[in-house]
């Protein structure tokens, strides 16, 4: 990608307390566009907190978050226009049971009357057959493995085309081998579509297969960045 040194996200100072428990005490990094980033750190650390502080699930108590520029902290600032740039990916899945594949990944472009039913068909199928699933269309999710429910979960996050995918724990479900296959799938879509890939884990083999930037997390500060080889 030739726009990598483009700020996609800029955190400055970021805080946000729950009462008098202080989740994260000043964070301040960058997301460059094309970047696969990886947080790192334990259990309790605030990975989750300030996953979900980027598009606002959480609202910081403190500090700024910029995408593409816009301080999406400001109250002016429509946020359900950066929302849609930025794609979820959760560790448990969460699918809908009674509904098939297709119909969980065509279901919020079609209910935020984002698209009609049949583009989001289409690009449903598609993103099924990026994601390596294409005969699974018309299966539910307790037919599908977890590796498979992910690839759904990728899918879906994919529909609106985001800049960025949030991966909270994605494979932290998953056997070595799968994770593994799941890792190299986000790098595919990394590298072909350009979407910018930020992963929190807890799991050290995470860092050694996917990404080329590291962040490590302790009691809600960022302890330590760096580049790590491309593999
Ligand atoms: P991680 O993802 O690194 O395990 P989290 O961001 O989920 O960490 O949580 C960090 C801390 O914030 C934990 O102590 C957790 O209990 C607390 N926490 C998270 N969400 C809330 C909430 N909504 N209300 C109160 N405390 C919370
Ligand atoms: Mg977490």
């Amino acid at each position: 990608m030739n726009d990598k040194n483009e700020v996609l996200i800029q955190v400055q100072d970021l805080k946000k307390a729950f009462g008098k428990l202080e989740v994260l005490r000043g964070i301040s990094t960058e997301i460059k566009k094309g970047e696969v980033v990886v947080v790192i750190g334990p259990s309790g650390s605030g990975k989750s907190t300030f996953l979900r502080s980027l598009n606002l699930l959480e609202v910081p108590t403190g500090g700024t978050v910029l995408f593409e520029g816009t301080d999406i902290t400001d109250p002016k600032t429509d946020i359900d226009v950066h929302r849609q740039k930025i794609g979820m990916v959760f560790q448990h899945f969460h699918l809908f049971p009674h509904k098939t594949i297709l119909e969980n990944i065509m279901l919020a472009p079609v209910t935020l009357k984002k698209m009609s039913k049949e583009e989001a068909e289409k690009k449903a199928k598609e993103l099924l057959q990026r994601v390596g699933l294409a005969d699974k269309a018309d299966a539910y999710p307790d037919q599908l493995s977890g590796g498979q429910k992910q690839r759904v979960g990728i899918a879906r996050a994919l529909t609106t085309t985001p800049d960025i995918l949030l991966c909270d724990e994605a494979t932290s479900a998953l056997d070595p081998q799968t994770t593994e296959a799941i890792l190299k799938l986000l790098k595919k879509i990394n590298r072909e579509m350009g979407v910018t890939i930020l992963l929190i884990t807890h799991q050290m083999q995470v860092v050694q297969m996917i990404c080329n930037k590291v962040a490590v997390m302790e009691k809600g500060q960022v302890v330590e960045a760096g580049s790590v080889l491309d593999v």
